[in-house]
């Protein structure tokens, strides 16, 4: 069938209903399972929307077609034209007669992966034939989700009046310190892929108020773990005129409304990847105080930083809610953090479901205090000379935060390995596909 005429025809599986009963329609998608019980056979059909069966009949069938539903491979592409019937054996309710039946696309035999709904095939193996893990309706159900939380991010970030920004990705110097860098040739110059862009929204947010981005970060840590990534997104806030305090509330409402989103329009794929999903509530806690709990619970954790069974402590005591720790130690926080007093800072982490989801926090605007925080953190501000100087010429008071697009993918939906909430991921050993 022309593609023009098949777009114009196509019905969706999911808007297949009783008011089809009776009538022809056309369905395009992927064979998920056949059936051959001799003179009747069966194909599941599946789309992005849905699936349903299609049902020959050896005496009703033309030969052609019946032989076609056995001999075309599984998660081959296929138009099928053919009457709707309701059907009290079909799973989904209805039926597909098929008067027509054509193959767009064979997919090669045997699969080099398990794409049925059970499959057991690991990760790894499933990561390198990706494109093919994405046949599956679980894999589909994840990436629908977080199509929704960005979707969601921008609604709630443009209903408050928030300017989409976009950065470079390349950049001359180390926008942190601290974390490693991947380097890149820039021509005659040495550059590196950004870490954050940190740096840039502060600039930005000292003229254009409130800025949002969705930013990819490189990171060159070597460590393989299930929760970070090489190459990860991230949900970036700025706000001028604002403390820690402000854009955590900020950042509260924000994921309130992304999970808000998810349950109305996920719910079927909630359903399917078993999620039972509550819009979180929100608690503060002084990290002098999270240090106490810890100490009482025998928990181990920094003098100036959470653990990861400290993370896990707060999210079985507190379940269901972000939980920030606010007033964080200034020497576990980097130098553009503004400080609180001698040893305190107005630095946080938020934690959900027993995993930090977003850093933040008030950042440093005075250009002598900021070379001293610089010093303090042993590096040379003579490196962040443009960045000191940007604050030089009416630069108010701001904070910020970012928060992992792929960290609260993986929270929200419980999933165990961070890679399953990346499409392509870039880790350690992956490059490819
Ligand atoms: P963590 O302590 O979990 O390693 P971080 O403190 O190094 O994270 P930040 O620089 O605070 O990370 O980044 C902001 C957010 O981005 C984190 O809270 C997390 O949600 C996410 N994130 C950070 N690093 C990674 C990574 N390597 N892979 C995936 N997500 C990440
Ligand atoms: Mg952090």
């Amino acid at each position: 069938m022309d593609l023009m005429q098949l777009n114009k025809e196509r019905k969706h599986i999911s808007e297949i209903s009783s008011k089809n009963d009776g009538q022809k329609v056309t369905v395009a998608g992927w064979i998920y399972d056949q059936r051959d019980l001799g003179k009747i056979r069966f194909i599941v059909l599946r789309d992005i929307s849905g699936q349903i069966q299609v049902t020959a009949l050896k005496d009703k069938s033309s030969k052609e077609i019946f032989d076609a539903m056995a001999k075309t491979s599984r998660e081959s592409v296929v138009v099928i034209t053919g009457e709707v019937k309701k059907s009290d054996k079909a799973p989904e309710g209805r039926e597909i007669i098929p008067e027509s039946f054509e193959v767009l696309a064979n997919a090669a035999q045997p699969l080099p992966i398990d794409v049925s709904d059970f499959s057991k095939t690991e990760l790894p193996k499933r990561l390198d034939y990706r494109f093919l893990d994405l046949h599956r309706r679980r894999a589909q159900a994840i990436f629908k989700v977080q199509s929704t939380l960005l979707q969601a991010y921008r609604e709630f970030m443009v209903s408050n009046e928030t300017i989409e920004a976009n950065f470079p990705a390349i950049i001359g110097s180390s926008s942190e310190g601290g974390t490693e860098l991947f380097s890149a040739n820039y021509f005659e110059k040495k550059a590196f892929l950004s870490q954050s862009c940190q740096l840039y929204k502060q600039m930005l947010a000292c003229s254009m108020e409130k800025v949002f981005a969705v930013f990819t970060v490189w990171r060159a840590e070597k460590h393989n773990t299930v929760r970070h990534l090489n190459e990860s997104r991230q949900f970036d806030y700025e706000q001028a005129f604002a403390n820690e305090f402000v854009v955590m509330d900020v950042l509260a409402r924000c994921v309130q409304h992304m999970v808000k989103r998810v349950v109305e329009l996920n719910a079927e794929e909630l359903k399917l990847l078993d999620v039972k999903l509550n819009i979180p509530g929100v608690k503060y806690i002084p990290f002098s105080e999270v240090a106490e709990i810890m100490k009482k619970e025998k928990i181990h954790m920094g003098a100036d930083d959470l653990s990861g069974e400290a993370e896990k402590k707060l999210g079985e005591m507190y379940p269901d809610t972000i939980v920030f720790v606010h007033d964080w130690p200034l020497s576990g926080k980097p130098f553009y953090i503004m400080p609180k007093g001698e040893k305190l800072s107005c630095g946080f982490d938020a934690i959900y479901q027993g995993m930090e989801i977003s850093s933040g926090g008030q950042r440093v605007h005075l250009p002598e205090l900021l070379t001293e925080r610089l010093k303090a953190k042993g590096l040379n501000p003579k490196d962040f000379t443009s960045y000191i100087d940007s604050f030089r010429y009416g630069a108010p008071p701001h904070a910020g935060w970012g928060m992992g697009v792929e960290r609260l993918t993986m929270l929200i939906l419980g999933l165990t390995n961070i890679r399953e909430a990346v499409l392509f991921p870039r880790d350690r050993d992956r490059l490819t596909p």
